[in-house]
């Protein structure tokens, strides 16, 4: 895994928070602290990590979490947020047929990274030729050709010749039949006025469709001023940055580069021709943190999260004991989209209850079919059964179950439920705990039947 350190830290980090039974001042400071030493060992510059976590402690001291997200999350929401503010906006890629040129410094990897994204590409289904523009370095030509060799891409190189334009011209020409062709070029030791007026003049004459900046992620925060010089000089569409593995300095890179808005479509991560990955701001950082992804965690409480209103009256209505099957079905339909606990559950920070136990897969599933079960049945019921839970007899138990086709066994076991909740009601009016929980368990979503039995 790429910048395993910083993950592991980072992970440390979030664990502690969330596992805080408070977060105050302190804890904040502390844990801010935490993340500024991270960044720092991972080569982020001192005013880019100054700044985030002047940022976050801010956020967090000033900020109220959102209804039904408890503080901890919320600090958790900032962290990722300001995290992801280094690491640039999402921009993918077009996979769309198209020329690529590839252009850096001499052993920054274009000529490796010209194959690996032919093998991306491939797997996408593009076919692709590399055409060998470096006429600088000898052995450059055979390099190409023996990579195209290994993944099955198409080739194009003219050995001896010096004009690099006109083997690209050439080189298009032949490889007309593959969807994308990749250009690599000649590198230079430092970054010269002839390399700059090679790139420009190859790609005004060849307008190819997209021009991207090889880069080293073992130079850290020097991979920044190399991207801005050469961006400013001929203009470049993205960036691909290599040897992610085996650097510590890796934050330094990303963070150089997506400070100059040029983004990062891709990284390498290693020596073989597989070792590519489409770079994403959002993914990259919920890997890092150990985390599901957190945009699909903001989602699902946004579609669980009863208004303030609705909770109080449900919650009102419960403790009045006029708690009819109605007022259940009405709570547990919020919960009973196919899919909606697994996500919601598996969207929190590493996975974890609220209560902390950690639940796994099959219970969710298992949760979710419950509810599945339930809806249905409720669903055969008549309103006045569902306002008068009493009537239901044998008779029209047998007649719901064959209604819902859930048999009857589930239609008791609802009906079981039901009642045990109901019989509580007046021992949970005297408690004044239990109702602020349910109440924050209501407008939230973390809510389970199981977790709201055992609290009864
Ligand atoms: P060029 O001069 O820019 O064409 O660079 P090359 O493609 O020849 O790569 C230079 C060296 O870096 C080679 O030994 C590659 O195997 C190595 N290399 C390239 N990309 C990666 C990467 O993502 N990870 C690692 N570990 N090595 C890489
Ligand atoms: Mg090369």
């Amino acid at each position: 895994m790429v910048l395993d350190n910083l993950s592991e830290s980072l992970k440390g980090i979030l664990h502690k928070i969330s596992g805080a039974s408070y977060i105050d001042k302190d804890t904040i400071k502390e844990v801010t602290r935490e993340i500024q030493r991270a960044l720092l060992k991972a080569d982020v510059n001192v005013k880019l990590v100054l700044k985030l976590t002047n940022t976050v402690q801010e956020r967090a001291l000033n900020e109220k979490p959102p209804a039904g997200m408890t503080g901890q999350d919320y600090i958790i929401k900032i962290i990722y947020e300001e995290l992801l503010k280094i690491l640039g906006t999402d921009a993918n890629f077009d996979l769309k047929p198209q020329t690529i040129m590839l252009v850096g410094l001499y052993g920054n990897g274009k000529t490796t990274t010209t194959g690996k994204l032919a093998r991306l590409f491939t797997k996408k289904g593009l076919s692709t030729g590399l055409i060998a523009a470096d006429v600088h370095r000898p052995g450059a030509y055979e390099q190409l050709n023996q990579i195209s060799k290994e993944i099955n891409a198409g080739f194009y190189g003219e050995k001896g010749e010096k004009n690099p334009l006109k083997i690209v011209n050439n080189g298009i020409k032949q490889l007309s039949e593959y969807k994308i062709k990749i250009i690599d070029t000649s590198g230079r030791d430092s970054l010269d006025q002839e390399l700059i007026n090679e790139v420009r003049e190859i790609k005004s004459k060849v307008k190819p469709d997209a021009v991207l900046f090889v880069i080293d992620a073992t130079l850290g925060q020097q991979a920044g001023p190399q991207a801005k010089a050469l961006n400013d000089a001929v203009s470049i569409n993205g960036v691909i940055i290599t040897k992610m593995d085996g650097t510590g300095k890796a934050g330094g890179a990303l963070s150089a580069v997506a400070d100059i808005k040029a983004p990062v479509y891709f990284i390498g991560t290693g020596e073989h021709m597989d070792d590519i990955q489409i770079f994403n701001p959002k993914k990259f950082l919920s890997r890092l943190l150990g985390m599901g992804d957190i945009d699909s965690l903001m989602e699902v409480v946004e579609e669980t999260n009863m208004t303030e209103e609705e909770a109080e009256a449900s919650l009102d209505k419960m403790m009045s004991g006029k708690f009819d099957l109605k007022d259940m079905y009405d709570i547990w339909e919020k919960f009973a989209k196919p899919g909606l606990l697994k996500k919601f559950f598996g969207a929190l920070p590493l996975g974890k209850m609220p209560g902390g136990a950690k639940i796994d897969d099959s219970q969710l599933d298992q949760a979710d079919e419950k509810l599945r079960v339930y809806r249905v049945i409720l669903d055969s019921m008549t309103y006045y059964e569902l306002e008068n839970p009493d009537v239901l007899n044998a008779k029209r138990i047998k007649r719901v179950a064959t209604g819902s086709g859930m048999g009857e066994k589930n239609v008791r076991q609802l009906l079981k439920e039901y009642n045990a909740m109901k019989k509580n009601v007046k021992a949970m009016k005297k408690n004044r705990n239990f109702k602020k929980l349910l109440k924050t368990q209501l407008k939230g979503g973390n809510f389970s039947l199981d977790d709201l039995e055992s609290k009864i």
